[in-house]
C-alpha cells in the first residue's frame, strides 16, 4: 500500500502510570515511531536535557509560543504550562510516520476537537496501590509533589471514558505489544485508508468498461 500520512496518537495517564517506560520501550521495539517533544516551564529533572526529554522554558518564551500559534495545545499541570510543538508533529505526520504525544487530559481532549482522527490512549496501572508504589519508587518528586500529582490523578480518572482505549501497564512487554497492534489497526479504519480506497476504486472502474475482462 502507499504510504498514508501516520496516526496521530495520544498516550495520557496517571503520573508514574509507565507512560513514559511504555514509549521509550515501544519506539526500541518497533519502527515507523516519532516520539514529539513537548515545552515546558517545569524545572528538568536529574538527567533530562533540554531537546531531549523537553524543550525547558520560561513562563514568558513559553507564552511567547501560544502568541506565535506554535503550539497545537498546551495546559497547565500542577503550576507549569506544557505545550505541543506544531511543526515537528505535521512533518513526521506527512512522512507518514505514527507520531506519539505523551501529553495530559486537557491537551489530550483539545488535539481530539481539533484533529478528531486522533488516537487517544489512557495508561493506568492495575490498581492505586501500584501507582503510590511506582510514584514514590521512581524517586523524581518530593512527597509534595507526589501528593499533588496523586490528587491530581483523581480529576483525571474522570476524563477515562472519554478516550478511545484503556491500557492497562501491568506486565510491561505485554502492554507494549498491545499498544503496537492498537496503533496498527488504527492504519486499517477506512478513514485513514483514503489514498488506497481511491486507487482502488480507479483500477476496479476498468472492468465495469470490460477492457481487462
Ligand atoms: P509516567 O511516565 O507515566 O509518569 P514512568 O514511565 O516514569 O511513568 O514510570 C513510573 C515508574 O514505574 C518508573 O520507576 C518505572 O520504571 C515503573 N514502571 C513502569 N512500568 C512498569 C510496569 N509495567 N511494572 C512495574 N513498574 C513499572
Ligand atoms: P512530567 O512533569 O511528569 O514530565 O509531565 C507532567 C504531565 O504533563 C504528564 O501528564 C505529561 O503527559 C504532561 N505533558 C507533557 N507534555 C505535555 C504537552 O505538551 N501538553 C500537555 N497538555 N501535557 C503534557
Amino acid at each position: 500500500m502507499m504510504a498514508e500520512k501516520g496516526i496521530l496518537v495520544v498516550v495520557s495517564g496517571f503520573s508514574g502510570a509507565g507512560k513514559g517506560t511504555l514509549i521509550k520501550r515501544l519506539m526500541e521495539k518497533y519502527d515507523n515511531y516519532a516520539l514529539s517533544i513537548s515545552a515546558t516551564t517545569r524545572a528538568p529533572r536529574p538527567g533530562e536535557e533540554h531537546g531531549r526529554e523537553y524543550f525547558f522554558h520560561t513562563k514568558q518564551e513559553f507564552e511567547e509560543l501560544i502568541l506565535q500559534d506554535a503550539l497545537i495545545e498546551y495546559a497547565r499541570y500542577v503550576e507549569n504550562y506544557y505545550g505541543t510543538p506544531k511543526a515537528y508533529v505535521e512533518k513526521q505526520l506527512n512522512a507518514g510516520k505514527d507520531v506519539i504525544l505523551e501529553i495530559e487530559i486537557q491537551g489530550a481532549l483539545k488535539v481530539k476537537e481539533k484533529l478528531p482522527e486522533t488516537l487517544l490512549l489512557f495508561v493506568t496501572p492495575p490498581s492505586a496501590e501500584e501507582l503510590k508504589r511506582r510514584l514514590v519508587g521512581r524517586g523524581t518528586e518530593t512527597m509534595e509533589v507526589i501528593r499533588s500529582r496523586l490528587a491530581r490523578a483523581c480529576e483525571e480518572a474522570k476524563g477515562m471514558p472519554e478516550y478511545d482505549y484503556i491500557l492497562v501497564n501491568d506486565r510491561l512487554e505485554e502492554c507494549v505489544d498491545r499498544m503496537h497492534e492498537i496503533i496498527r489497526s488504527q492504519h486499517d479504519r477506512a478513514e485513514n485508508c483514503q489514498e488506497f480506497i481511491e486507487k482502488i476504486t480507479e483500477e476496479i472502474a476498468v472492468f465495469q468498461k470490460g477492457e481487462q475482462i
